[in-house]
């Protein structure tokens, strides 16, 4: 496990203020957080979240998946907004589940710092906490939470099987809510500097950008797209692509060109994102001379795709040619029983509280399915 490291001091004794994270967040994507409890950044205090783990002498716990529950009416794949919605409603419907929760539990909100566009915190809340509370609720109703990433599933019957460590999982349904990866360009200093001024997001972080020069790398739609919503805040765009031309839609290219705060460099690669605690400025290669440049900027979009985590079930369900799972009649898939919710299917709202929606639509159609087929007795309706 990673250590979380003290974050920067700004000379009074007080934690310093950056551009998106005033906090330090641990970014390594080491699953031993398994102990129960999700990290946290600042803000609210801890939340120490008791679960159904396996206590390590050391008072580190590692979460095995043995000793608990390993059959439920219901087993949902990922513990993002969409997996923990779910399980909150699956629970108070007394449908026990199982959350199978991934190497990243908490999801995608565990990588960045100040959410301030999640309804019901008017001051802000930082995403680590957010998934606390998220974890806390799910499992106070009796979710059943092990931090485990699934490796292969069985969905030709009934009960559905999934494998993690060794281990085998059955549901009556399932809810997958494995959620989406976004691509990064892989350099130290990025990683270093997520939440720090660096972001894969701007309907998320644009807004911390007010006033100030920053740049968006890629090349598809989706940089132009990013590049186009910034221009409400920053006050000049610098859009970098390592190629000649651009992959991005003509219209989105033309419009991009004849905004006044955006500039367009092709043939640019990113080397290195400069700064100790927060982004001071970019180091980059000119791709056709090879010349080195300097850019000074206070942040870095990072626009250069999504994965969505649908390796395990291809093969079983049908995806969209960018590789998403295909939704039918709402949450369901072509497989009766199983349901999926969030960003594994949905690529264009892509936001926290679009996937909690979806994981409580989700959770409230695997319940109905299950009292159709007769595995819950009556309604629970009223439960929700
Ligand atoms: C840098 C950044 C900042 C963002 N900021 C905001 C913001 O301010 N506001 C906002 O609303 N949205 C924000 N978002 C978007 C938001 O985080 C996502 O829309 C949301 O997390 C999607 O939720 P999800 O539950 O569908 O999937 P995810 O959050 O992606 O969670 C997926 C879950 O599936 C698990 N998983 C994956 N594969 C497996 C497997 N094989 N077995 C078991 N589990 C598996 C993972 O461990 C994870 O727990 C941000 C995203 C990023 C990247």
């Amino acid at each position: 496990m990673t250590e979380r490291q003290a974050p920067p001091e700004d000379g009074t004794g007080n934690p310093a203020s950056t551009p998106l994270n005033p906090f330090s967040i641990d970014f390594s994507g080491d699953a031993g957080s398994s102990d129960g409890s999700v990290p946290v950044g600042g803000g609210f205090a801890p939340i120490a979240i008791e679960s159904d783990v396996d206590r390590a002498p050391t008072g580190v716990s590692v979460d095995t998946g043995r000793g608990g529950r390993t059959d439920t009416k219901l087993l949902i794949i990922g513990s993002g907004p969409a997996g923990l919605t779910a399980a909150i409603y699956g629970a108070r419907a007394n449908l026990e589940p199982i959350v199978l929760a991934g190497s990243a539990p908490g999801g995608q909100l565990m990588i960045t710092s100040d959410v301030e566009n999640y309804p019901g915190f008017p001051d802000g809340i930082q995403g680590p906490d957010l998934m606390a509370l998220f974890r806390a609720q799910a499992e106070r109703f009796g979710s059943h939470i092990v931090d485990v990433d699934v490796d292969r599933v069985d969905l030709s019957e009934r009960p559905f099987r999934a494998w993690a460590r060794g281990v085998e999982y059955t549901g009556q349904a399932v809810i997958i809510a494995t959620g989406a990866s976004a691509l990064w360009l892989g350099l130290e200093s990025e990683t270093r500097l997520r939440g720090r001024g660096v972001s894969a997001c701007a309907t998320c972080d644009g807004f911390f950008f007010r006033d100030k020069e920053i740049a968006v790398v890629g090349g598809g739609d989706t940089a132009f797209e990013e590049a186009l919503f910034l221009t409400r805040f920053a006050s000049r765009i610098h859009m970098l692509h390592r190629r000649e031309n651009f992959r991005a839609s003509k219209i989105m290219q033309d419009r991009a060109v004849a905004h006044p705060k955006i500039d367009i460099h092709p043939n640019r690669i990113v080397d290195e994102v400069l700064g100790e605690h927060h982004v001071e400025g970019l180091r980059l290669r000119d791709r056709v001379s090879g010349e080195p440049e300097k850019m000074e900027v206070e942040g870095l979009f990072v626009a250069i795709g999504y994965k969505p985590n649908t390796e395990i079930f291809k093969g079983w369900l049908d995806v969209d040619p960018m590789g998403y799972l295909e939704v039918r009649d709402e949450t369901g898939s072509k497989i009766e029983g199983v349901f999926i919710a969030g960003d594994v299917h949905d690529h264009r709202y892509r936001q926290a509280v679009t996937a909690a929606g979806d994981g409580c639509r989700a959770a409230i159609d695997a319940e109905r399915w299950l009292e159709a087929q007769g595995v819950t007795e009556s309604s629970t309706a009223t439960a929700w």
